[in-house]
């Protein structure tokens, strides 16, 4: 694989940047491989990079209905943290939140991590509470976090109009390591290093059906004819439930859209990510200066990936009530993604009913900030077929059981996630 580096870069820029080739293989499909993923998202792709980087497994491919980066990987406005309330959860997204940290060394690809600090804001009392409950849990697994009041919080966001009327803010709750990265350089750093080790990347070619042999899997029926695998692994975000019927079983999962908007670019205005869940709005600045904001899901199942005319008037709403300067820029663009909404808000990583059928999805609007972790734990899960114990609490069987994830304190509840 060409490195990548500074002296690279200026020895290419002397002879014109032609020495540059593909970031990796447009690879045909075998007829087998020891593992298939389905799905080229950040998840499949960094699953498919860690079998090869720590388990030695380098006989496996990754299918794509389309290109890589334009699922919800490429979609999404980019955020990561790891400010959780459940001691399992805040774990797993700190492990994937030091992989972010390390993770341009690793892959030696330019994913533009920034750390500039996630914001939340509090409005209530309760709220309050909530929140300086979850900071404790966090300081409590060596986690960094901080309470500010409403003063720290105007000093960090002077466009944050704290007295308005609709959403007055009492404060906030800030994880500096929190932040933003590139998101489809993402796909691509993961899909150059996964390819570098090995992995086919097959495009444009899309599973149609899942073959079943004696209650095991056996390959996928593709557009491009059938594969066969010893282990399947399903990383298709929105799709998933449509991929275990196909496999003969059903999920505790419904499919929605979710939405982002970006403004036309300005000068620095907003220098970490501001979020706050009493409006559901939250905005962070690009590096091109474009504000990327979004809001709450669709209240409809879908799997189209479009925006909504009633979307767009409650995002800016809430958006333009926090911060009235919002209200002189021009929207450029508005997109949708399709989300996997799980039962109790949390992804699913584990095994199948079918054996050597792994499942990741379920990320629900958070999944871009656990790529490293998923991808890490999905490697572990397929190549040992045991949970890692940073996703024992991600099975299947708790949705069987009653035993679910209540990270917000909202139960089983789809709807109020
Ligand atoms: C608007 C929006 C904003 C978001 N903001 C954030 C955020 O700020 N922070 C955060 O942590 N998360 C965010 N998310 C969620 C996050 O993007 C997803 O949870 C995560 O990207 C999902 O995993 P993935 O990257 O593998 O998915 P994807 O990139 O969608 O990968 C799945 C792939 O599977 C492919 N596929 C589907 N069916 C088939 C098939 N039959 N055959 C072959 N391929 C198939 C798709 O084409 C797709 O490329 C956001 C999502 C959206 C839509």
């Amino acid at each position: 694989m060409l490195r990548y580096s500074g002296f690279r870069l200026a020895y290419e820029a002397l002879r014109g940047h032609r020495g540059w080739g593909p970031a990796w293989r447009k690879a045909a499909p075998k007829a087998s491989y020891d593992v298939v993923i389905v799905g080229g998202g950040g998840h499949g792709l960094a699953t498919a990079y860690y079998l090869a980087k720590n388990h030695g497994i380098t006989d496996v491919a990754v299918i794509e209905r389309g290109g890589i980066g334009l699922g919800n990987v490429g979609r999404n406005t980019t955020i990561i943290r790891s400010n959780y309330f459940s001691r399992e959860n805040i774990r797993f997204y700190d492990f994937s939140l030091k992989l972010w940290e390390g993770l341009e060394a690793d892959l030696n690809y330019n994913a533009m991590v920034s750390q500039r600090g996630a914001l939340n804001l509090v409005h209530a009392d309760g709220q309050r509470d909530l929140l300086a409950r979850r900071a404790n849990m966090m300081r409590l697994e060596g986690v960094d976090t901080e309470l500010l009041d409403k003063v720290a919080v105007k000093r960090l966001v002077p466009l944050i109009d704290t007295e308005n009327g609709r959403f007055p803010v009492l404060g906030g709750f800030l994880q500096r390591r929190g932040g933003t990265v590139r998101h489809d350089a993402v796909a691509w750093g993961y899909a150059r290093a996964a390819d570098a080790r090995g992995v086919d990347i097959v495009e444009q070619c899309e599973v149609t059906g899942i073959r079943r042999e004696g209650g095991a899997v056996a390959g996928v029926e593709t557009t491009r004819g059938f594969v066969g695998a010893r282990k399947v692994v399903l990383a298709v975000a929105g799709h998933s439930s449509r991929l275990a019927e196909m496999a003969g079983f059903r999920l505790p999962i419904e499919t929605h859209v979710l939405q982002a908007f970006v403004s036309e670019g300005v000068k620095p205005l907003i220098d970490l990510v501001v979020t706050y869940g009493a409006g559901h709005f939250y905005i962070s600045q690009s590096d091109k200066g474009g504000l990327v904001f979004g809001g709450a899901l669709d209240g409809y199942n879908t799997y189209a990936r479009r925006g909504s005319l009633p979307m767009v008037e409650d995002v800016l709403a809430a958006g333009v009530t926090l911060m009235p300067g919002l209200g002189r820029l021009r929207v450029l663009r508005q997109w949708g993604g399709a989300m996997d909404m799980s039962l109790d808000g949390n992804p699913i990583i584990a095994a199948t009913p079918v054996t050597n059928l792994y499942l990741n999805g379920g990320w629900c609007y958070g999944g871009f900030k656990a790529i490293p972790a998923g991808g890490f734990t999905t490697a572990y899960l397929v190549a040992t077929g045991a949970p890692h114990p940073l996703i024992a609490h991600f099975g299947l069987e708790r949705f069987r059981d009653g035993r679910v994830i209540d990270e917000r304190g909202v139960g089983p509840y789809a709807w109020a996630h």
